[in-house]
Protein backbone atom coordinates (compact mmCIF):
# COMPACT_ATOMS: atom_id res chain seq x y z
CA UNK A 1 0.00 0.00 0.00
CA UNK A 2 3.05 2.40 0.80
CA UNK A 3 3.35 3.07 -3.27
CA UNK A 4 -0.41 5.42 -2.47
CA UNK A 5 0.20 8.79 -1.04
CA UNK A 6 -1.03 9.49 2.43
CA UNK A 7 -4.48 10.18 1.79
CA UNK A 8 -5.29 6.98 0.32
CA UNK A 9 -3.19 5.11 2.85
CA UNK A 10 -5.14 6.37 5.51
CA UNK A 11 -8.15 5.05 4.02
CA UNK A 12 -7.11 2.03 2.56
CA UNK A 13 -3.76 0.60 4.39
CA UNK A 14 -4.21 -2.26 6.44
CA UNK A 15 -7.38 -3.90 5.06
CA UNK A 16 -8.15 -4.77 1.68
CA UNK A 17 -11.41 -6.88 1.67
CA UNK A 18 -11.53 -9.97 -0.58
CA UNK A 19 -14.74 -10.76 -2.79
CA UNK A 20 -17.72 -10.57 -1.28
CA UNK A 21 -16.46 -9.51 2.43
CA UNK A 22 -17.10 -6.69 4.67
CA UNK A 23 -15.99 -3.14 2.76
CA UNK A 24 -15.15 -1.43 6.67
CA UNK A 25 -13.09 -3.56 9.04
CA UNK A 26 -14.51 -6.04 10.86
CA UNK A 27 -15.18 -5.59 14.86
CA UNK A 28 -13.89 -9.70 15.46
CA UNK A 29 -15.18 -9.03 19.89
CA UNK A 30 -14.09 -12.30 20.49
CA UNK A 31 -11.49 -13.39 22.97
CA UNK A 32 -10.69 -16.42 21.37
CA UNK A 33 -9.97 -18.10 18.37
CA UNK A 34 -10.75 -21.92 17.63
CA UNK A 35 -8.56 -24.01 16.03
CA UNK A 36 -9.20 -28.25 14.61
CA UNK A 37 -6.27 -29.70 17.09
CA UNK A 38 -3.85 -29.13 19.33
CA UNK A 39 -1.00 -29.41 17.35
CA UNK A 40 -2.16 -26.60 15.26
CA UNK A 41 -2.54 -24.49 18.23
CA UNK A 42 1.17 -25.63 19.95
CA UNK A 43 2.42 -24.29 16.47
CA UNK A 44 1.17 -20.74 17.34
CA UNK A 45 2.51 -21.21 21.02
CA UNK A 46 6.05 -21.49 19.70
CA UNK A 47 5.74 -18.43 17.70
CA UNK A 48 6.39 -20.99 14.19
CA UNK A 49 2.70 -20.29 12.87
CA UNK A 50 1.32 -16.81 12.54
CA UNK A 51 -2.35 -16.46 14.20
CA UNK A 52 -4.78 -15.27 16.27
CA UNK A 53 -5.43 -17.66 20.14
CA UNK A 54 -6.68 -15.34 22.21
CA UNK A 55 -6.84 -11.34 22.19
CA UNK A 56 -4.87 -10.44 25.31
CA UNK A 57 -1.75 -10.60 22.58
CA UNK A 58 -3.60 -9.83 19.45
CA UNK A 59 -6.83 -9.44 17.78
CA UNK A 60 -7.24 -8.92 14.24
CA UNK A 61 -9.19 -5.89 14.30
CA UNK A 62 -6.66 -4.02 16.20
CA UNK A 63 -3.88 -5.55 13.24
CA UNK A 64 -5.51 -4.10 10.63
CA UNK A 65 -5.80 -0.80 11.94
CA UNK A 66 -1.92 -1.40 13.34
CA UNK A 67 -0.70 -1.90 10.12
CA UNK A 68 -2.70 1.13 8.47
CA UNK A 69 -0.30 3.58 11.32
CA UNK A 70 2.52 1.46 10.04
CA UNK A 71 2.05 2.57 5.79
CA UNK A 72 1.51 5.96 7.20
CA UNK A 73 4.56 6.30 9.80
CA UNK A 74 6.55 4.00 6.69
CA UNK A 75 7.52 1.14 9.15
CA UNK A 76 8.07 -2.37 9.23
CA UNK A 77 5.92 -3.49 11.94
CA UNK A 78 3.16 -2.04 14.16
CA UNK A 79 0.91 -2.70 17.37
CA UNK A 80 -1.84 -1.23 18.53
CA UNK A 81 -1.69 -0.30 22.76
CA UNK A 82 -4.85 0.42 24.70
CA UNK A 83 -3.27 3.95 25.48
CA UNK A 84 -0.63 6.22 24.79
CA UNK A 85 1.04 5.82 28.62
CA UNK A 86 0.96 1.82 26.85
CA UNK A 87 2.49 2.67 23.89
CA UNK A 88 5.59 4.65 25.77
CA UNK A 89 6.24 2.30 28.27
CA UNK A 90 6.35 -0.54 26.82
CA UNK A 91 8.58 0.75 24.17
CA UNK A 92 11.31 1.85 26.15
CA UNK A 93 10.22 -1.42 28.81
CA UNK A 94 10.83 -3.39 25.60
CA UNK A 95 14.54 -2.82 25.49
CA UNK A 96 15.45 -1.28 28.31
CA UNK A 97 15.21 -3.20 31.96
CA UNK A 98 16.20 -3.19 35.30
CA UNK A 99 19.80 -1.90 35.87
CA UNK A 100 19.88 -0.17 31.86
CA UNK A 101 19.33 3.38 31.52
CA UNK A 102 17.69 6.02 28.95
CA UNK A 103 18.02 9.52 27.85
CA UNK A 104 15.20 11.44 27.33
CA UNK A 105 14.15 14.71 26.63
CA UNK A 106 12.92 17.13 29.33
CA UNK A 107 10.04 18.43 27.24
CA UNK A 108 7.88 15.67 27.41
CA UNK A 109 3.88 14.82 28.01
CA UNK A 110 3.36 14.78 31.76
CA UNK A 111 2.05 11.42 32.11
CA UNK A 112 5.28 10.47 30.24
CA UNK A 113 7.59 12.44 32.25
CA UNK A 114 6.15 10.77 35.21
CA UNK A 115 5.99 6.99 34.09
CA UNK A 116 9.77 7.56 32.98
CA UNK A 117 10.70 9.88 36.24
CA UNK A 118 9.05 7.92 39.23
CA UNK A 119 7.50 4.56 37.90
CA UNK A 120 10.19 2.96 35.45
CA UNK A 121 12.79 4.72 38.16
CA UNK A 122 11.08 2.18 40.73
CA UNK A 123 11.41 -0.66 38.55
CA UNK A 124 15.00 -0.10 38.23
CA UNK A 125 16.03 2.02 34.94
CA UNK A 126 17.58 5.47 35.40
CA UNK A 127 16.69 8.11 33.10
CA UNK A 128 18.58 11.05 32.32
CA UNK A 129 16.81 14.29 30.97
CA UNK A 130 17.98 16.40 28.29
CA UNK A 131 16.22 20.17 27.24
CA UNK A 132 15.62 19.71 23.75
CA UNK A 133 18.14 22.56 22.88
CA UNK A 134 20.90 21.26 25.00
CA UNK A 135 24.29 21.68 23.16
CA UNK A 136 25.91 18.50 21.68
CA UNK A 137 28.36 18.63 24.65
CA UNK A 138 25.28 18.09 27.10
CA UNK A 139 23.77 15.39 25.16
CA UNK A 140 27.18 13.42 24.92
CA UNK A 141 27.53 13.30 28.59
CA UNK A 142 23.55 12.17 29.23
CA UNK A 143 24.83 8.46 27.59
CA UNK A 144 26.35 6.16 29.90
CA UNK A 145 27.43 2.55 29.39
CA UNK A 146 24.67 1.05 30.06
CA UNK A 147 22.20 3.37 27.82
CA UNK A 148 20.06 1.21 25.86
CA UNK A 149 17.85 4.26 23.99
CA UNK A 150 16.81 7.63 23.57
CA UNK A 151 13.39 9.23 23.83
CA UNK A 152 12.27 12.34 22.59
CA UNK A 153 8.93 14.08 21.37
CA UNK A 154 8.69 15.22 17.46
CA UNK A 155 6.60 17.78 19.00
CA UNK A 156 6.13 18.69 22.68
CA UNK A 157 3.20 18.62 24.34
CA UNK A 158 2.44 21.19 25.60
CA UNK A 159 5.58 23.22 25.18
CA UNK A 160 5.39 22.87 21.63
CA UNK A 161 9.28 22.55 20.91
CA UNK A 162 10.42 20.70 17.90
CA UNK A 163 13.00 18.21 18.34
CA UNK A 164 16.24 18.35 16.14
CA UNK A 165 15.17 14.54 15.24
CA UNK A 166 18.71 13.98 13.09
CA UNK A 167 20.92 15.65 16.23
CA UNK A 168 19.05 12.92 18.50
CA UNK A 169 19.16 10.48 16.20
CA UNK A 170 22.85 10.68 15.43
CA UNK A 171 23.70 10.82 18.59
CA UNK A 172 21.80 8.00 19.79
CA UNK A 173 23.23 5.47 17.01
CA UNK A 174 26.88 6.88 17.80
CA UNK A 175 26.00 4.97 21.57
CA UNK A 176 24.99 1.83 19.61
CA UNK A 177 21.46 2.58 20.40
CA UNK A 178 17.84 3.46 18.91
CA UNK A 179 16.05 6.98 18.73
CA UNK A 180 12.44 6.85 20.20
CA UNK A 181 9.77 9.58 19.20
CA UNK A 182 6.30 9.99 20.66
CA UNK A 183 5.00 11.37 17.01
CA UNK A 184 1.25 12.38 18.71
CA UNK A 185 1.32 16.05 18.08
CA UNK A 186 2.21 16.21 14.50
CA UNK A 187 1.02 12.43 13.31
CA UNK A 188 2.72 11.08 10.29
CA UNK A 189 0.66 13.53 8.22
CA UNK A 190 2.91 16.15 9.21
CA UNK A 191 6.02 14.52 9.90
CA UNK A 192 7.74 11.22 9.56
CA UNK A 193 10.16 10.49 11.85
CA UNK A 194 11.29 7.22 10.07
CA UNK A 195 12.38 9.64 7.53
CA UNK A 196 15.02 11.77 9.54
CA UNK A 197 16.79 9.11 11.48
CA UNK A 198 14.42 8.09 14.09
CA UNK A 199 13.93 4.11 14.48
CA UNK A 200 10.71 3.76 16.84
CA UNK A 201 7.49 5.96 16.59
CA UNK A 202 5.13 6.14 19.18
CA UNK A 203 1.72 7.48 19.33
CA UNK A 204 -1.46 8.39 21.77
CA UNK A 205 -4.03 7.62 19.07
CA UNK A 206 -6.15 8.96 21.60
CA UNK A 207 -5.45 12.76 19.71
CA UNK A 208 -5.69 13.80 16.47
CA UNK A 209 -5.26 10.16 15.10
CA UNK A 210 -8.95 9.27 16.65
CA UNK A 211 -9.74 12.70 16.76
CA UNK A 212 -13.00 12.99 18.01
CA UNK A 213 -12.23 12.15 21.60
CA UNK A 214 -14.31 8.70 21.52
CA UNK A 215 -11.47 6.06 22.32
CA UNK A 216 -8.18 6.38 24.41
CA UNK A 217 -5.58 4.00 22.61
CA UNK A 218 -1.90 4.09 21.49
CA UNK A 219 0.52 2.75 18.89
CA UNK A 220 4.11 1.38 18.19
CA UNK A 221 5.49 1.63 14.97
CA UNK A 222 9.23 -0.02 14.08
CA UNK A 223 10.74 1.38 11.33
CA UNK A 224 13.01 -2.09 11.38
CA UNK A 225 15.86 -0.03 10.51
CA UNK A 226 18.32 -0.25 13.51
CA UNK A 227 20.56 -2.98 13.97
CA UNK A 228 19.90 -4.88 16.68
CA UNK A 229 22.79 -7.66 15.85
CA UNK A 230 24.94 -4.94 15.38
CA UNK A 231 24.76 -4.12 19.28
CA UNK A 232 23.83 -7.74 20.15
CA UNK A 233 25.19 -7.10 23.69
CA UNK A 234 23.17 -4.13 24.84
CA UNK A 235 20.01 -6.13 23.53
CA UNK A 236 20.13 -9.69 24.83
CA UNK A 237 16.51 -9.45 24.84
CA UNK A 238 16.17 -9.46 21.16
CA UNK A 239 19.53 -11.37 19.97
CA UNK A 240 19.40 -14.49 22.75
CA UNK A 241 17.00 -17.03 23.31
CA UNK A 242 13.52 -16.05 25.22
CA UNK A 243 13.63 -18.78 27.08
CA UNK A 244 9.98 -17.68 28.26
CA UNK A 245 8.80 -18.42 24.67
CA UNK A 246 10.51 -21.85 23.91
CA UNK A 247 13.97 -20.31 23.45
CA UNK A 248 12.94 -18.26 20.17
CA UNK A 249 15.28 -15.22 19.32
CA UNK A 250 13.83 -12.71 18.21
CA UNK A 251 15.81 -11.41 15.30
CA UNK A 252 16.86 -14.56 13.95
CA UNK A 253 13.30 -15.73 13.85
CA UNK A 254 11.47 -12.51 12.78
CA UNK A 255 14.44 -9.93 11.20
CA UNK A 256 15.22 -6.41 11.79
CA UNK A 257 11.83 -5.84 10.46
CA UNK A 258 9.97 -7.46 13.00
CA UNK A 259 11.86 -8.29 16.14
CA UNK A 260 10.96 -5.31 18.16
CA UNK A 261 7.50 -5.30 17.80
CA UNK A 262 7.25 -9.28 17.99
CA UNK A 263 9.03 -9.33 21.33
CA UNK A 264 6.65 -6.78 22.62
CA UNK A 265 3.72 -8.71 21.58
CA UNK A 266 5.06 -11.94 22.57
CA UNK A 267 6.55 -10.51 26.11
CA UNK A 268 4.64 -7.24 27.00
CA UNK A 269 1.14 -7.67 25.82
CA UNK A 270 1.43 -11.08 27.20
CA UNK A 271 2.18 -10.42 30.65
CA UNK A 272 0.89 -6.78 30.80
CA UNK A 273 -2.33 -7.06 28.75
CA UNK A 274 -2.85 -3.50 27.46
CA UNK A 275 -4.60 -4.15 24.45
CA UNK A 276 -7.40 -2.13 22.80
CA UNK A 277 -10.46 -3.23 22.30
CA UNK A 278 -11.91 -4.25 19.04
CA UNK A 279 -14.20 -1.80 19.06
CA UNK A 280 -11.74 0.95 20.21
CA UNK A 281 -9.69 -0.12 17.32
CA UNK A 282 -12.73 0.28 15.02
CA UNK A 283 -13.50 3.46 16.34
CA UNK A 284 -9.79 4.74 16.00
CA UNK A 285 -10.38 3.56 12.26
CA UNK A 286 -12.65 6.24 11.52
CA UNK A 287 -10.92 8.74 12.55
CA UNK A 288 -7.62 7.86 10.38
CA UNK A 289 -9.76 8.13 7.18
CA UNK A 290 -10.14 11.50 7.55
CA UNK A 291 -6.76 12.27 9.13
CA UNK A 292 -5.53 14.25 6.19
CA UNK A 293 -8.45 16.23 5.78
CA UNK A 294 -8.57 17.37 9.76
CA UNK A 295 -4.93 17.99 10.24
CA UNK A 296 -5.06 20.50 7.71
CA UNK A 297 -7.63 22.49 9.35
CA UNK A 298 -6.32 22.27 12.60
CA UNK A 299 -3.13 23.74 11.39
CA UNK A 300 -4.89 26.48 9.10
CA UNK A 301 -7.40 27.40 12.27
CA UNK A 302 -4.83 27.07 14.69
CA UNK A 303 -2.19 29.52 12.42
CA UNK A 304 -5.12 32.15 12.99
CA UNK A 305 -5.35 32.22 16.15
CA UNK A 306 -1.83 32.18 17.52
CA UNK A 307 -1.20 35.21 15.10
CA UNK A 308 -4.89 36.70 16.66
CA UNK A 309 -3.15 36.02 20.28
CA UNK A 310 0.16 37.67 18.90
CA UNK A 311 -1.30 40.73 17.91
CA UNK A 312 -3.52 41.34 21.35
CA UNK A 313 -2.77 43.44 23.97
CA UNK A 314 -2.98 41.22 26.85
CA UNK A 315 -1.40 38.91 25.73
CA UNK A 316 1.74 38.30 26.94
CA UNK A 317 3.53 35.46 25.24
CA UNK A 318 2.59 32.99 22.43
CA UNK A 319 4.26 29.59 21.17
CA UNK A 320 3.38 28.39 17.89
CA UNK A 321 6.16 26.73 15.97
CA UNK A 322 4.07 28.42 12.53
CA UNK A 323 5.15 31.93 13.84
CA UNK A 324 8.25 33.01 12.03
CA UNK A 325 9.62 34.54 15.06
CA UNK A 326 9.20 31.34 17.65
CA UNK A 327 11.82 29.80 19.08
CA UNK A 328 11.20 26.64 16.91
CA UNK A 329 9.76 27.99 13.78
CA UNK A 330 13.06 26.83 11.62
CA UNK A 331 12.91 23.26 12.68
CA UNK A 332 9.16 23.29 12.40
CA UNK A 333 9.85 24.32 8.68
CA UNK A 334 12.36 21.80 8.30
CA UNK A 335 10.76 18.50 10.21
CA UNK A 336 7.39 19.68 9.14
CA UNK A 337 6.94 21.77 6.35
CA UNK A 338 3.12 21.69 5.67
CA UNK A 339 2.12 22.52 9.21
CA UNK A 340 2.36 21.54 12.57
CA UNK A 341 -0.56 20.58 15.13
CA UNK A 342 -3.15 23.01 16.34
CA UNK A 343 -2.33 23.42 19.71
CA UNK A 344 -1.02 27.00 20.59
CA UNK A 345 0.38 27.64 23.61
CA UNK A 346 0.26 31.22 25.43
CA UNK A 347 0.34 33.38 28.90
CA UNK A 348 -2.38 36.33 29.64
CA UNK A 349 -0.42 38.94 31.34
CA UNK A 350 -1.54 38.98 34.66
CA UNK A 351 -0.07 35.39 35.12
CA UNK A 352 -1.73 32.31 36.51
CA UNK A 353 -5.14 33.82 37.60
CA UNK A 354 -5.82 35.88 34.83
CA UNK A 355 -5.16 32.40 33.03
CA UNK A 356 -8.22 30.96 35.00
CA UNK A 357 -10.46 34.11 34.66
CA UNK A 358 -9.99 34.35 30.67
CA UNK A 359 -10.46 30.25 30.67
CA UNK A 360 -13.58 31.17 32.47
CA UNK A 361 -15.15 33.67 30.26
CA UNK A 362 -15.15 30.86 27.23
CA UNK A 363 -18.21 29.80 25.83
CA UNK A 364 -17.60 27.52 22.57
CA UNK A 365 -14.25 26.18 24.16
CA UNK A 366 -14.31 23.30 26.69
CA UNK A 367 -12.32 23.21 29.96
CA UNK A 368 -10.83 19.46 29.38
CA UNK A 369 -8.12 17.53 30.08
CA UNK A 370 -7.94 16.60 26.53
CA UNK A 371 -6.14 17.98 23.36
CA UNK A 372 -6.32 17.56 19.96
CA UNK A 373 -9.78 16.63 18.43
CA UNK A 374 -12.36 18.35 16.51
CA UNK A 375 -14.09 20.23 19.71
CA UNK A 376 -11.62 23.79 20.33
CA UNK A 377 -10.38 22.66 24.24
CA UNK A 378 -8.67 24.41 26.51
CA UNK A 379 -6.16 23.15 29.85
CA UNK A 380 -4.15 25.09 32.46
CA UNK A 381 -1.15 22.15 32.42
CA UNK A 382 0.03 23.37 35.96
CA UNK A 383 -2.92 23.01 37.64
CA UNK A 384 -3.72 19.88 35.58
CA UNK A 385 -1.62 17.39 33.54
CA UNK A 386 1.45 18.78 34.59
CA UNK A 387 0.05 19.29 38.50
CA UNK A 388 3.07 16.60 39.92
CA UNK A 389 5.96 18.81 38.90
CA UNK A 390 7.44 21.36 40.82
CA UNK A 391 8.33 24.67 39.69
CA UNK A 392 11.81 23.71 38.37
CA UNK A 393 10.74 20.67 36.81
CA UNK A 394 7.74 22.33 34.76
CA UNK A 395 10.22 24.99 33.58
CA UNK A 396 12.79 22.29 32.55
CA UNK A 397 9.43 20.61 30.39
CA UNK A 398 8.94 24.12 29.25
CA UNK A 399 6.03 24.69 31.08
CA UNK A 400 5.31 27.89 32.94
CA UNK A 401 3.30 28.58 35.52
CA UNK A 402 0.44 31.03 33.30
CA UNK A 403 0.96 28.63 30.12
CA UNK A 404 -2.54 27.75 28.89
CA UNK A 405 -2.94 25.17 26.50
CA UNK A 406 -5.38 25.93 23.37
CA UNK A 407 -6.09 22.89 21.61
CA UNK A 408 -8.00 24.77 18.29
CA UNK A 409 -10.62 22.21 17.03
CA UNK A 410 -11.46 22.49 13.32
CA UNK A 411 -14.98 24.94 14.23
CA UNK A 412 -15.48 27.95 11.87
CA UNK A 413 -12.72 30.07 12.83
CA UNK A 414 -14.46 33.37 13.08
CA UNK A 415 -16.17 31.83 15.80
CA UNK A 416 -13.10 30.35 17.75
CA UNK A 417 -11.97 33.73 17.45
CA UNK A 418 -14.90 35.29 18.76
CA UNK A 419 -15.36 33.38 21.59
CA UNK A 420 -11.28 33.90 22.35
CA UNK A 421 -11.84 38.03 21.71
CA UNK A 422 -15.14 37.73 24.41
CA UNK A 423 -13.16 35.83 27.22
CA UNK A 424 -10.33 38.51 27.22
CA UNK A 425 -11.98 41.25 26.93
CA UNK A 426 -13.39 39.96 30.83
CA UNK A 427 -9.51 39.53 31.84
C1 LIG B 1 -1.73 12.20 25.67
C2 LIG B 1 -0.32 11.89 25.38
C3 LIG B 1 0.27 10.70 25.84
C4 LIG B 1 -0.48 9.71 26.70
O1 LIG B 1 -1.46 9.12 25.95
P1 LIG B 1 -2.84 8.49 26.53
O2 LIG B 1 -3.50 7.98 25.32
O3 LIG B 1 -3.55 9.59 27.23
O4 LIG B 1 -2.42 7.40 27.48
C5 LIG B 1 1.57 10.44 25.48
N1 LIG B 1 2.26 11.31 24.73
C6 LIG B 1 1.74 12.47 24.28
C7 LIG B 1 2.55 13.38 23.43
C8 LIG B 1 0.43 12.79 24.58
O5 LIG B 1 -0.09 13.95 24.12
Amino acid sequence: MSKFGINTNSIHAGYRPGNGEPRNIPIIQSTTFRYETSEAMGKLFDLEASGYFYTRLQNPTNDHVAAKICALEGGTAAMLTSSGQAANFYAVFNIASCGDHVVASSAIYGGTYNLFAVTMKRMGVEFTFVEPDCSDEELEAAFRPNTKAVFGETLANPALAVLDIERFAKAAHAHGVPLIVDNTFPTPVNCRPFEWGADIVTHSTTKYMDGHANAVGGAIVDSGKFDWNAHADKFPGLTTPDESYHGVTYTERFGLEGAYITKATAQLMRDFGAIPAPMNAYLLNVGLETLPLRMARHCENAQKVAEYLQSHEKVAWVTYPGLPGDKHHALAAKYMPHGTCGVVAFGVKGGRAAAEKFMAGLELASIATHVADAKTCVLHPASATHRQMNDEELRAAGVSPDLVRFSVGIESIEDILADIEKALAGV
